[in-house]
């Protein structure tokens, strides 16, 4: 197991996104700035949809500003095409991730794309990056949804997810990244689909796992990720955002949850979990009302536990 693990928070985009209400710039800013305060290294701040799509991501180019003055701060955006592509570049964002539905009925529904008009798209992104000056090249990364499961099509054959990461990274992705869109992901699945990407697309390929703990699974699919090599996991404070496939249910893997038990495992995230008390609090202010999600928030951390200095 690699000794240091990488939060990347994805709140911002996925958490604000799954639900109705916007949070205001000024919160957010105030969120992001508090986070990596804490010392999380990398967020994804928001995506570059048309804001008559998701009005909640309308601000995303001014997020990105902002976030770019924190020191230290990796600042990720979601892009759903080459046009939202274009405007994350514009916006400077240091990494971009744009989902490619492992499941075809999901892309045609959601994006109108089948899997051969998405290989396209990606590769005329990777195209656009590849033309910009060294130092001005965003990370760009697909990240392979549905991977673990589709509410259309229920389980997606694995042959078929290592196929479309080879034809992702033949495209020119930089690295692809396992999602967990509808929390159908078991440990036993994450260890064998892991194992298989890496194999067929090369190790240093894949180091992202995006999960969610829909059916409670979100931790124990982290650590089959840490036994497969995977050195990032992506996860929202509170677990924001739900899941619009299960009503009642939490949204991504807890942020603070997730710090606790890789810091108690003896791995090393870098954050210090006394300070994401005072994120959680700013989202709470922010949203009133907005159910957040969480056992060590609620519960507090053990005696004798040895919280990052920050
Ligand atoms: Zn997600």
């Amino acid at each position: 197991m690699t000794t240091h693990i990488r939060i990347s928070e994805v709140g911002p985009r996925d958490g604000l996104q799954s639900i109705s209400r916007v949070m205001s710039t000024d919160a957010k800013k105030a969120w992001i700035a508090a986070e990596a305060a804490a010392g999380v290294t990398e967020i994804e701040v928001g995506s570059f949809v048309p804001p008559s799509l998701l009005p909640q991501m309308a601000d995303t180019a001014e997020i990105v500003a902002f976030a770019k003055t924190l020191p230290g701060l990796d600042v990720a955006v979601l892009v759903p095409n080459l046009k939202g592509a274009e405007r994350a570049i514009k916006a400077g964002a240091h990494k971009m991730s744009i989902p490619f539905s492992m499941s075809e009925s999901h892309s045609i529904r959601n994006v109108r794309k089948d899997h051969a008009a998405m290989v396209e798209q990606i590769a005329a992104i990777a195209a656009m990056v590849a033309a910009l000056p060294e130092g001005q090249r965003p990370h760009f990364e697909v990240g392979l949804s549905t991977a673990f499961g589709c509410t259309i099509e229920g389980p997606i054959p694995d042959d078929q997810i290592v196929r479309l990461a080879e034809q992702a990274i033949a495209a020119g992705a930089a690295e692809v990244c396992l999602s967990d869109t509808t929390g159908y992901a078991n440990p036993a699945q994450v260890r064998r689909l892991v194992r298989a990407v890496k194999a067929a697309v090369g190790a240093d390929r894949l180091n992202t796992l995006h999960l969610h703990n829909t059916r409670g699974l979100g931790l124990a699919n982290v650590v089959a990720g840490l036994e497969e090599g995977i050195t990032t996991f992506d996860s929202s404070m509170g677990g924001l955002g739900g899941c619009p496939f299960a009503p009642g249910a939490s949204g991504n893997i807890v942020t603070e949850d997730l710090v606790f038990m890789l810091e108690a495992m003896g791995l090393h995230t870098g954050i210090d979990i006394a300070r994401l008390g005072d994120v959680r609090q700013i989202i709470a202010d922010a949203l009133p009302g907005e159910p957040l999600y969480g056992f060590v928030p609620d519960a507090g951390v053990p005696l004798g536990f040895e919280r990052v200095a920050a």
